[in-house]
């Protein structure tokens, strides 16, 4: 038996995570949950799951949730820190990381330096502190298997051949809900029009970014430090129909690809399981009745955050933590309708070109880095009034 702690449990990932590990309660127990704010979910999933320890993100909530459970065994922590106790906590063997944001570096990190297996959702902690965590992750033993599609399809086509022979590997993106839209209409569109993804039922966060992008550019950082490629041997097509996750082109010419239904559960069950497989709960991908699979370039005009993405990647030092925070900040903005859509990538440009590269070796100069480039992109938000 298997003992997971779901960090966001109460989001896309955490809830998807939840269903598997309720059809395979065979071979996996709920410890720990980490939610946010939806409490009226989370005490849900305590009746269901009786996990050992809960987190939330106020004080007020926990105590709420305390005082639900007052005759149960079950320690209820909050904030940050109690993010980080369910990461660690002693008798987890599997962590899964689904805190959308930077805010989901600590736990992340502290998940690695307990040596469990990440099953990791949270791209960004990647993005911002890949070299913290992988050396971390050297340290203490710890797995970290991607969740995220296009990576869970590269780590599986990988599994049994060596790096050396790869090269190129390219995710593919479904261009999101304004890939037929054209250039001069995109400004225009609401927060509402850019919720509406065409394939994949994900966070607010995450769907913007699809829509604009940004999602691959950070998945091409998250690749370089999970697979360890260079930014050359990293490509982009774009395939609305999202059933071919990735490709790896192998140096005699063979191109493997992982092809699966649009479902997240299927990546999440394989960080579970993996080296194994377990049957899958979702019908089986009947090829005759998707129709065409369709591959196109990037129209780098269109999604003028990829290219600042692959800047970000080939700079490295600080500049994705730049990228990252411009773009949260941007991203946040854009949903309360502080901003139009095209203003998130000129927020994100316009950061980065006022961006000092400086060395982020440690936590705290990643926060650092962080909190200086919210500050910088807020600026530019109320400029925009
Ligand atoms: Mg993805």
């Amino acid at each position: 038996m298997k003992k997971i702690a779901v960090l966001g449990s109460t989001g896309s990932i955490g809830t998807n995570t939840l269903e598997l590990a309720d059809k395979l309660k065979d071979s996996f127990a709920v410890v720990g949950l980490a939610a946010g704010s939806n409490t009226p979910l989370l005490i849900k999933q305590v009746e269901k799951f009786r996990p050992k320890v809960v987190s939330l993100k106020t004080r007020e909530d926990a105590l709420k949730v305390r005082d639900h459970f007052k005759n149960l065994s079950l320690r209820v922590v909050h904030g940050p820190e109690g993010a980080e106790e369910v990461a660690r906590f002693e008798d987890n063997d599997i962590v899964v990381s689904a805190i959308t944001g930077i805010e989901g570096l600590r736990p992340t990190l502290s998940a690695v330096r307990a040596g469990r297996r990440i099953a990791l959702a949270n791209k960004e902690s990647l993005v911002v502190a890949g070299v913290i965590l992988q050396a971390e992750a050297r340290v203490s033993g710890a797995e970290i298997i991607p969740v995220d599609s296009e990576h869970s399809g590269v780590f599986q086509c990988l599994a049994k051949e060596q790096k050396a022979q790869v090269k190129k590997v390219t995710l593919t993106a479904s261009g999101g809900p304004f890939f037929k839209t054209p250039l001069l209409e995109i400004g225009a569109k609401s927060v509402e029009e850019a919720l509406i993804h065409p394939r994949w039922k994900m966070g607010k966060k995450v769907t913007i970014d699809s829509a604009t992008l940004m999602n691959k550019g950070l998945e091409l950082i998250e690749a370089h430090w999970l697979f360890g490629l260079a930014p050359a041997e990293l490509d982009v097509l774009i395939h609305p129909q999202s059933i071919v996750h990735s490709l790896v082109a192998m140096r005699d010419g063979s191109v493997l690809a992982q092809l699966s239904a649009t479902d997240m559960k299927i990546p999440i069950q394989y960080a579970l399981t993996y080296p194994e497989r377990a049957n899958s709960m979702l019908p089986p991908l009947d090829l005759s009745r998707v129709g065409p699979l369709e591959f196109y370039e990037v129209d780098e005009q269109k999604y003028p955050l990829l290219p600042l993405a692959r800047k970000a990647l080939e700079e490295e030092q600080s500049l994705p933590v730049a990228l990252n925070a411009a773009n949260e900040a941007a991203v946040t903005a854009f949903l309360s309708k502080r901003i139009g859509f095209s203003s998130i990538a000129d927020i994100v440009r316009r950061t980065m070109d006022k961006h000092t590269l400086i060395e982020v070796g440690s936590l705290e100069a990643v926060f650092e880095v962080d909190k200086e480039t919210r500050a910088q992109a807020e600026e530019l938000i109320k400029q925009r009034f």
